[in-house]
């Protein structure tokens, strides 16, 4: 693969940071995944907007404008020659040189890296066609949920209780409502209505979530943003999760217990793939 690396596309081998970064000590440092379908970027603005909010939520100056980015994302998958897959961007505080709690002064540039991720079934995912089963676990995360930051060990931990337990995913409860999944924003159906938790601090502002409700509404499903259950969620007719990674993907199984029938359920096919459609001829 190539990879870029503070201004330069180098083999991967070749491509090295500091064991000073503060991304690496710290985890002081922000991320975005971007999907390629076609060769194109999904949905690019947005996250290139979020992008921009966490770097200023966390006191970070913005690497390089959005132009640029753009730029180099590109440059990256026709390097790569991607069809369909991933672009993972990382920013972090940079190099100090030294280690300190304290936050280095303005002369210590970010460090930028990014890569691809090649994944040819991407769109046409076999998980999709069967959907995925849930735990729930507690989330013991950090209270800043709403900043995309690279420290992701609960988010880790949470994905091998899963795996553990022969499921594909766990979904984070807090206060006995529902949060999101590891990687992934949460929703139920119930009849006409699809139910999502609010956008506050206890979770990502996904996305992939702000397109979906956007179509949800669009294709005239009412929208209710507010915090559930595993109960409900367990008695709803359909479960689903939303990330860049996965786009729309059922859930048919939360903590053992089917969700309906049990199989991907027609409002949750049905936003995928207006989801994949719309999305695809939007992208950049
Ligand atoms: N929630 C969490 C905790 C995530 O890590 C992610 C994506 O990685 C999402 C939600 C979904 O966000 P997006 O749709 O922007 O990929």
């Amino acid at each position: 693969r190539t990879v870029y690396v503070n201004g330069d596309y180098l083999p991967e081998a070749e491509a090295k940071v500091s064991v000073f970064d503060r991304g690496f000590l710290m985890a002081d440092g922000v991320y975005e995944v971007t999907s390629v379908l076609d060769g194109k970027l999904i949905d690019f603005d947005g996250h290139a907007k979020r992008l921009h909010r966490s770097l200023s939520e966390l006191d970070m100056a913005a690497p390089c404008t959005d132009e640029e980015l753009l730029a180099m994302h590109r440059e990256l998958v026709v390097l790569n020659g991607i069809d369909q897959g991933m672009i993972y961007l990382q920013v972090t505080r940079g190099n100090p040189g030294d280690r300190s709690f304290v936050f280095p002064d303005a002369s210590v540039k970010p460090t930028i890296v990014a890569f691809t991720q090649n994944i040819p079934n991407l769109a046409d995912a076999p998980a999709a066609k069967t959907g995925f089963k849930v735990i729930s676990i507690p989330d013991i995360r950090w209270g800043r949920r709403d900043i995309k930051t690279v420290q992701l060990l609960y988010p880790s931990m949470g994905k091998m209780m899963a795996k553990k337990a022969g499921v594909d995913d766990s979904w984070f409860v807090e206060d006995g409502a529902v949060t999101e999944g590891t990687s992934n924003n949460a929703y139920i159906v119930k009849g006409n209505k699809i139910i999502t938790r609010q956008l506050t601090s206890d979770i990502l502002h996904g996305i992939t979530r702000a397109s979906v409700l956007r179509f949800a509404a669009e294709a005239q499903f009412e929208v209710e943003e507010r915090p559930f259950t595993i109960a409900e969620a367990q008695a709803a007719d359909e479960a689903f999760s939303t990330a860049a990674s996965i786009f729309v993907m059922p859930v048919v199984e939360i903590d053992g217990q089917a969700v309906g029938t049990g199989k991907p359920g027609p409002v949750a096919t049905r936003l995928r793939e207006i989801y994949l459609d719309e999305m695809r001829k939007a992208a950049l």
